[in-house]
């Protein structure tokens, strides 16, 4: 099969990370028979020193005219001190809105060999764990209506949480089918005990999940989501939530994996198009030093494969691999920690994954 990329590599380690992933792919592409196009676009710091603006048309364009999108990261103190609209940041979301991408999948696994580095007792992730979180993007509180008022002691600030039964109904049904690509377990998270529009979540997601028989679908109250992950996390699978919900308890759930550099994500929409990028930023304090973790673009890159190419195969073949080089104990300069052991390149970590596809 034949597949158009967009690659937008950005700033600081993001060229190094995306070059990784697409020799990655090429490798795939040779060994499963299938044709990759890559094109690169200017996006964040290196688009404005080009073009002056963080996001161009071009860019814009030539993302919805691919079949999918392989990001590295944006930002650097270069850029830093430019106003809120011209930062390289606002590209991020210029483009997640551009693609109309209102689904975020946020994987945090711990793979057994890397369990000295989460935080929790080893009793507690004996077996590593394998999350799959399925957040919101677009709705919610972050986009409700918001403002000043005068209320009952003086000024005061408000932002509203509201959900349509469509927006709950989409978000849904992408956690059924990702929970149908896994183990067919879904935990909706919400605050329905005092939220009416949490209420409406439930009530929506057991409509949609009647759908899909196979699926089991369970309801955890947030607060307790928030306590149950650092309790016993082995206990999610796919975890579906709303926006702002999402947002804090993805980012506990990556801390519990120890290593920002390993995790991968995707951002879905209605179509098979999707926009794929490790959770972590640019780096620049290692940038060009061939220090940079590669592992969590070439997971990501895995995840394009399997959610928007529907290549299952090709996808496990690359999870397999980067498996197997942590089995063998290899590790970059971020995975080290305090042991005695000599850290690979990014090059030659990628080589490793590649040896063994
Ligand atoms: P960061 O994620 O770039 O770095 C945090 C720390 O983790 C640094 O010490 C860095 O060296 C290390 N690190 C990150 N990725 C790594 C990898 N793959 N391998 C090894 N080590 C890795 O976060 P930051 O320092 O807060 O931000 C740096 C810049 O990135 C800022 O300009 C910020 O705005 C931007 N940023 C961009 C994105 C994005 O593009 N999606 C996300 C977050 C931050």
């Amino acid at each position: 099969m034949e597949f158009k990329i967009g690659l937008l590599k950005g700033d600081g380690i993001g060229p190094e990370i995306v070059d990784s992933a697409v020799r990655v792919l090429e490798t795939i592409g040779e060994k499963y028979g299938h044709t990759f196009d890559f094109t690169p676009y200017l996006i964040g710091g290196c688009a404005i020193d080009a073009t002056g603006k963080p996001l161009p048309e071009e860019t814009v364009t030539g993302c919805l005219n691919s079949d999918s999108v392989l990001l590295g990261a944006v930002g650097g103190p270069k850029w830093d001190t430019l106003s809120g609209d011209m930062r390289p940041e606002k590209a991020l979301l210029g483009i997640r809105a551009a693609m109309e991408l209102f689904t975020n999948l946020r994987p945090a696994k711990l793979y057994p060999a890397l369990k000295g580095a989460c935080p929790l007792r080893e009793d507690l992730v004996e077996k590593g764990f394998d999350i799959m979180i399925v957040r919101e993007l677009t709705g919610g509180i972050y986009f409700g209506e918001r403002g000043y008022r005068e209320g009952k002691f003086g000024k005061e600030a408000y932002d509203t949480e509201c959900y349509s039964v469509t927006e709950i109904e989409r978000i849904a049904r992408v956690a059924c089918d990702t929970a149908m690509k896994r183990n067919k377990k879904v935990i909706s998270i919400d605050k329905a005990n005092v939220l009416e529009s949490s209420r409406l979540w439930r009530k929506v997601v057991h409509e949609v999940a009647a759908e899909y028989p196979e699926v089991t679908v369970s309801d955890m109250l947030v607060d307790n989501a928030a306590m149950q992950l650092v309790r016993n996390p082995g206990q999610f699978d796919v975890a579906v939530t709303s926006n702002m919900f999402g947002d804090i308890l993805s980012d506990e759930a990556s801390q519990l994996t120890g290593s920002i550099g390993m995790l991968p994500s995707a951002s879905l929409g209605a179509t098979k198009r999707g926009l794929y990028e490790p959770i972590h930023g640019s780096a620049p304090d290692i940038a060009g030093t061939g220090k940079a973790n590669p592992i969590a673009t070439i997971l990501s890159a895995a995840m394009m494969l399997r959610y928007s190419f529907d290549l299952t195969a090709e996808a496990d073949a690359i999870e397999k691999a980067v498996d197997e080089v942590l089995e063998a104990g290899l590790r970059t300069a971020d995975l080290v920690g305090d042991s005695d052991v000599k850290p690979l390149s990014t090059d030659e970590m990628t080589d490793e994954i590649i040896k063994r596809i």
